[in-house]
């Protein structure tokens, strides 16, 4: 890992894993990392918790691409984002000597609403109806109008969030080595008026997506952006791209990716 070792501990209060954190840190000290209280001073930043944690650290930390970020779950179970178990520390410290650990990278989705607001995405973006009804998007790929969408509403995931909100809506998972993004709709109402692909599909990274909701009364839809939700607001326009920027995650040797989508799922 370098000389960068100034290190931020990112986690939510529990004092039943307080214990755990406090000698994780310990014996990150020992291992002559310095911990720091102020992330924006860190060089490592590492996430406590399980995906839902890891999302949360990127976020506060702004999605910065200058600095590593650990994810440690503190469940049996692994997760995508965490190479690391909260009771396994013996693993962490036999990686760090043994340079059994080299750097992943993973795209990350840019969101312009309305032409002046401007976010980040790890897992996905999610445009959800806010009320019993369903409401029209006006979908365009560059300058195509692609299709007008009827439904609940649509999803546009990241190759690493392919696992997540996407997948349940039957996506394709995506090697996180390809930089794109996947667009699939959440209960599309096809009849002889509405008519829509019905399939997911996926972008290149030099394309566009623009998201026009119709404003026809039903124009509050629900803006999710990883796990936080927007507040609602009155959305006309939502421009998605590929970002520039990446997300550098530690990884364990013989860890891809598709060893944690085999270990997850099947
Ligand atoms: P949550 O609703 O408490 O948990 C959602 C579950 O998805 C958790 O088990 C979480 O793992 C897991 N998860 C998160 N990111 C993942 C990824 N990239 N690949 C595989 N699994 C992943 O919310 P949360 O923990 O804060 O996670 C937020 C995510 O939930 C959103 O970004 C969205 O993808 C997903 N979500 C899914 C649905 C759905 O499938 N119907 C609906 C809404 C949101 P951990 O337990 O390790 O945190």
């Amino acid at each position: 890992m370098g000389t960068r070792r100034n290190m931020f501990f990112s986690y939510k209060n529990d004092p039943a894993k307080q214990k755990d954190i406090e000698n994780l840190m310990s014996i990150a000290k020992d291992q002559g990392f310095e911990i720091v209280t102020n992330q924006e001073e860190a060089n490592i930043i590492v996430a406590v918790g399980g995906d839902g944690a890891f999302l949360q650290a990127v976020r506060r930390s702004g999605f910065r691409d200058d600095c590593l970020y650990v994810g440690v779950t503190d469940e049996e179970e692994a997760s995508l984002y965490c190479d690391f178990n909260l009771h396994n520390t013996e693993e962490m410290i036999e990686a760090v000597h043994t340079a059994g650990v080299s750097v992943r990278r993973y795209p990350v989705i840019d969101v312009h609403l309305d032409g002046h607001t401007h976010f980040h995405c790890l897992n996905e973006l999610s445009v959800r109806s806010s009320i019993i009804k369903t409401f029209v998007i006006d979908v365009f790929i560059d300058e195509l109008h692609f299709e007008t969408f009827r439904g609940d509403g649509i999803v546009v995931a990241t190759p690493t969030g392919s696992t997540a909100y996407n997948r349940s809506l039957n996506g394709a998972v995506v090697d996180p080595r390809i930089s794109c993004m996947q667009i699939s709709e959440i209960a599309s109402l096809n009849n002889n008026q509405f008519r829509t692909l019905g399939s997911s599909f996926i972008l290149g990274d030099s394309r566009k997506l623009t998201l026009q909701i119709v404003q026809d009364g039903n124009d509050y839809p629900i803006i999710g952006l990883d796990n936080e939700a927007l507040s609602i607001q009155n959305i006309k326009n939502i421009e998605v791209e590929m970002s520039g920027k990446i997300i550098k995650t530690v990884k364990l040797k013989d860890n891809s990716f598709w060893h944690k989508v085999q270990r997850t799922f099947l």
